[in-house]
């Protein structure tokens, strides 16, 4: 199936919608500043919220996206398609071929949040992508058919810290 990402944006005034949800889009300056801000202010509170905040996200737009498309209807068609829309919103490309309902792997080659961290800030000295270990969390929370906060994504490497790649390990929670 193909899906045609420009017809699913729609513009009213000054607001988005990506199928019929609200959406806001950020560069690179506003991100990763809201990601310091909120890790030297609050620690890891701050980047639990940005966690939680990304899961809560993916999980209602993934479940509004697939009542809108009832015909993407397989694991790996829903996989495929959380792999197209994390690529299409901008944010980078993320591979789901090791993942099963218990959990797995995942492997991000690039993403707008390493870019954006590593041309504004640095080398960090522990992993930093909160915003799509939260992310995959909720997307796989709709594919799998479970509630969310069931599953909990850590971050094994990350390219922020001049990994090759990032990896997220998912486990049930
Ligand atoms: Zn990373």
């Amino acid at each position: 199936m193909i899906i045609n990402w420009p017809e699913k944006f729609a513009r009213k005034g000054h607001e988005l919608f990506l199928s019929g949800l609200p959406i806001a889009l950020h560069c690179h300056h506003y991100n990763m500043n809201l990601q310091k801000t909120l890790e030297s202010s609050l620690g890891s509170d701050g980047t639990l919220l940005l966690y939680q905040a990304a899961e809560e996200s993916s999980y209602a737009g993934f479940t509004s996206f697939l009542q809108h498309h009832p015909k993407i209807n397989t694991t790996k068609s829903k996989l495929e398609l959380a792999s197209t829309s994390y690529q299409y919103c901008g944010l980078g490309i993320i591979n789901f071929t090791q993942i099963e309902p218990e959990g797995g792997r995942i492997v991000s080659p690039h993403s707008h949040h390493v870019t954006g961290w590593l041309a504004k800030f640095g080398k960090r000295e522990t992993p930093g992508c909160f915003f799509s270990r939260g992310w995959i969390a909720g997307a796989l929370a709709v594919i799998y058919d479970k509630h969310i906060g069931y599953y909990r994504v850590d971050e094994l490497q990350c390219k922020m810290t001049l990994a090759r790649e990032c990896v997220f390990e998912v486990v049930i929670a």
